[in-house]
């Protein structure tokens, strides 16, 4: 190449280590900034805002540069990793000043969306979860791991399918995921349609001791495999210990409620589907904890509602003593906003980067442990009990830290001013002399004046020339000639030395440098010292943030007046009296709110909603799913008293993504959510369909709705809640005997029809529609011929859904005749048009077939 034949010593070293990490900026530490040339420095000119400039400008091929000082890094990293890039940082790993010819430099760490570790745009409240993936071509399972670097977590999983897969990716809103050549395309396109996510090869290495020590808990070789690809990719990157991993753990999706990606982004429950945000979700309203590692642990419980009777129960039983000790509680809450993060401290003490303010920030934190416990014991319940035994007050490092580091540490390590008085002998020392050197520069100072007899003379150190005397021009003529030196010449004064100067700033000097240094030391003994702390700590940490979720839910559960529900754990009963919708309550304030019951018995399954547009029908299907989460994850209720099974699995299809997507994707969107629900749900599911058929043609819609209610009915036998517009469905409530039938109240009110988001028992009237024309003052005439139209349609309509159930089961029989009597007058077309849509076995086909179905149909 000719170009590298030109090359200088340092181009060529540069080259050699971008060779080694072509996916990432490579950050290139030359004196005082980082550098980048070549395409990292067009294109970060470009990302970062920095002026491009080249290396040597006059040549025929100028090399392209770009540089950011390097204490201003931070926020260009940031900036990069944001948007999905990775950064090499690229350091001398020599001193300059011992070294002849080019100082060595190393990667010495290689930063990526999953494992950055300190940046701003860390939500202190969100994980940074990088996950890795292992798929087994023989058994079709995958191998799923993540970890989060900052707080240490580390779990491990086997899914089945791919959509359990890009179920745990979004749910976990993971940036990065590390993968070998084994994952299939298909899975691949599924997840970059879906999620903003980067991929990271990384070759499989052989089995090495850290691996098998996180892993020992590890059963599963699948779940080993991907652990290793895990941690290989970590210490690819990161280059240094990664003591503060927690144990892997091993998880089983199937140990939680399962809700799929599609209902957790259509009820809201961590992101608002309009804005992305927190505000206005089921997070936002739950949330009032007061630490960040609380914060965390409570989107992690929102993630993995509980299935297990007992587990729900302990929580509950907590929350329930919390309300009851009022006072004991702001007492708590106080403690805990004194109470730093934790889990990330432990992080940064076994990364080596924490600094004294965060030591003294882990003190207050384990200082506010003694009184926690107090407060706890106070209100003791048996449920405690666990809770209690792992808030350790560590005191071992709070005297450590409280002996060591000074109260007014500054956040550099390296300047000294960390370590306190009394706590290194020999330090005091270097102290002492500083502190003396400076007493004997004032007591200089006085005999100077006295003897030289200018009033004015001072003593001053500037870092160039070090202690001087200054003399103003003035009394010039009073120096002692013979034994200052002339140092420096200012406008209006000399600066002199003498030699007992001299010799007074060499050991100052001396004893300030040599205190630094050993302040560094010991500060790096101090910290490898809490270092062996970190599993208490982190186990401490753990006690504290769930200690601080219960104390949330206790707060809000009294706030907004929830109660405990009674949790039937093989149930088949749902009564939920006067409920309300938490978020809707919360935003339109208590009193606006409408408050529904929910009454499912033991032998309904479907519960039909009728009622119009803007009516509440999805609101209280929400409120429903809602509070069956807020209860599985051990929060009170928002209703007057609750009784409820436990559910295994929540399907939802609501008109929430309808603005989103549009035409015929809606519709499509439509059949995939109810696919997904009639494949998986079991009789201890919850499903809820909002207006399912909405988005096709009428016929088609409700065709499509009543075959899929009478799957459910017959094979499914999940509680449902089904809404729909069409009226006619609610006939089925005579031949389907788990269906019942009920509607959103209307009243008139000052002549205008009024909806009072209120559920009814029966169908909904179907005049409505003329109603409303009647009060828009339509004429008279006009409104008696509608009537009479309707009444004519109505009496035409000897649908299937009204016949008996015999009568229905011989129809049936009969092939199309039943259904066909649905809509009278059909012409022989529309007739093979249903003839077609009975033959369909909707479990049978994929969304996209039956997409092209109905378009061949249409
Ligand atoms: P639908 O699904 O019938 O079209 P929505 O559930 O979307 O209706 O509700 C329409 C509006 O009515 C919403 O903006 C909501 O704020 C309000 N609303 C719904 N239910 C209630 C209620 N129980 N109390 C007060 N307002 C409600």
């Amino acid at each position: 190449m000719s170009k590298k034949t030109k090359l200088t010593p340092m181009m060529e070293q540069y080259l050699g280590i971008k060779e080694q990490y072509p996916d990432a900026f490579l950050f290139y530490r030359l004196g005082d900034f980082y550098e980048m040339f070549y395409e990292d420095a067009i294109n970060a000119s470009q990302i970062l805002e920095i002026t491009l400039t080249s290396r040597n400008r006059n040549a025929e091929d100028p090399v392209p540069m770009a540089g950011i000082p390097y204490h201003s890094a931070q926020g260009y990293i940031d900036i990069l990793i944001e948007q999905g890039y990775k950064v090499a940082i690229c350091e001398q790993v020599e001193d300059p000043k011992t070294t002849k010819g080019m100082v060595k430099r190393e990667v010495v760490r290689l930063i990526t969306p999953g494992t950055v570790m300190e940046s701003k745009g860390l939500d202190s409240k969100d994980n940074n979860y990088l996950t890795a993936i292992v798929f087994d071509a023989p058994t079709r399972l995958f191998g799923f791991a993540y970890v989060d670097l900052s707080t240490g977590e580390l779990k491990v999983s086997t899914l089945e399918d791919e959509d359990s897969v890009l179920n745990e990716c979004s749910s976990l809103q993971t940036k990065e995921m590390v993968l070998g050549s084994d994952l299939p395309e298909s899975l691949q396109k599924k997840l970059t349609d879906r999620l903003n996510i980067l991929f990271s090869e990384q070759k499989d290495s052989e089995e090495n001791t850290e691996t098998n020590f996180l892993a020992e808990h590890v059963k599963d070789g699948l779940q080993k495999t991907v652990l290793g690809r895990l941690l290989a990719y970590l210490s690819v990157t990161q280059k240094r210990s990664l003591g503060h991993l927690q144990k892997a753990e091993s998880y089983e999706p199937a140990h939680f409620l399962k809700l799929d990606h599609y209902s957790k982004f259509n009820l809201e429950l961590s992101q608002s589907i309009r804005s992305g945000k927190k505000q206005g979700t089921l997070l936002w309203l739950l949330d009032e904890t007061k630490t960040a590692m609380g914060g965390r642990l409570l989107k992690n419980w929102l993630d993995r509602p509980l299935i297990q009777l007992s587990q729900i129960k302990e929580r509950q039983t907590i929350v329930d003593s919390l309300m009851r000790a009022y006072f004991e509680r702001l007492d708590l809450q106080e403690c805990l906003k004194n109470v730093y993060d934790l889990e990330r401290l432990a992080g940064r003490i076994a990364f080596g980067t924490v600094n004294g303010r965060d030591l003294l920030q882990l003190k207050q934190s384990l200082q506010q442990v003694p009184r926690i416990r107090q407060l706890i014991e106070g209100i003791n319940q048996g449920e405690w009990q666990k809770l209690l035994l792992d808030l350790d007050p560590v005191n071992d490092v709070v005297d450590l830290i409280d002996s060591a580091i000074d109260e007014e540490a500054p956040v550099t390590i390296t300047e000294g001013n960390v370590i306190k008085e009394g706590f290194d002998p020999q330090l005091d020392e270097y102290h002492d002399a500083m502190r003396n050197g400076k007493r004997w520069l004032a007591e200089m100072e006085r005999q100077e004046r006295e003897e030289t007899g200018i009033k004015k003379l001072k003593i001053g150190f500037n870092r160039v020339f070090g202690y001087y005397i200054e003399v103003t021009k003035s009394y010039l003529d009073q120096i002692p000639e013979n034994r200052y030196e002339r140092k420096q010449t200012l406008a209006n004064a000399e600066r002199f030395v003498t030699p007992a100067l001299k010799e007074k700033e060499r050991l100052i000097l001396e004893a300030e440098e040599k205190s630094q240094e050993l302040e560094y030391l010991l500060f790096q003994q101090v910290r490898d010292e809490i270092k062996q702390a970190i599993v208490r700590l982190q186990k401490l940490a753990k006690a504290l943030s769930a200690i601080d979720v219960l104390q949330s839910f206790a707060a809000v559960s009294e706030k907004y007046q929830y109660v405990r529900p009674e949790m039937i754990p093989q149930g088949k009963e749902l009564v939920l009296i006067e409920g309300r919708h938490p978020v809707v309550e919360k935003v339109l304030g208590h009193q606006q709110y409408v408050p529904n019951s929910v009454t499912m018995k033991k032998d309904t399954t479907i519960l039909l909603i009728t009622g119009p547009n803007m009516s509440g029908k999805s609101t209280y299907m929400r409120q429903l799913a809602l509070t069956v989460i807020m209860a599985q994850i051990g929060c009170f209720v928002p209703a007057q008293s609750a009784k409820m099974p436990i559910f295994d699995q929540i399907f939802t299809r609501i008109g929430a993504s309808d603005d989103l997507i549009s035409g015929q994707s809606t519709f499509m969107v439509e059949m995939m959510e109810a696919n997904e629900a009639l494949r998986h749900a079991t009789p201890q599911s919850l499903i809820l369909f909002d207006e399912i058929g909405r988005g096709t043609a009428t016929y088609d819609g409700m065709a499509l709705a009543e075959a899929i209610i009478e799957f459910i009915h017959r094979n499914v036998k999940a509680k449902t809640l089904f809404s729909t517009h069409y009226h006619e469905l609610t006939q089925l409530e005579e031949t389907l005997e788990g269906l019942r039938n009920i509607h959103v109240g209307a009243v008139e009110k000052d002549g205008e029809v009024v909806f009072l988001h209120k559920m009814m028992e029966g169908p909904a009237d179907k005049s409505y529609g003329i109603h409303v024309a009647k009060l828009a003052g339509l004429p008279v005439e006009l409104l008696e011929r509608a009537s009479t139209i309707l009444a004519a349609l109505e009496a035409a309509e000897p649908a299937a859904l009204s016949k008996n159930k015999a009568e229905k089961e011989a129809q049936d029989k009969e092939g199309t005749e039943g259904q066909l009597s649905l809509f009278s007058e059909v012409s022989t077309e529309e007739l093979s048009v249903i003839d077609s849509l009975k033959k369909v076995n909707l479990l049978e086909m994929t969304p996209l077939e039956a997409l092209n179905l109905l378009h061949s149909l249409q």
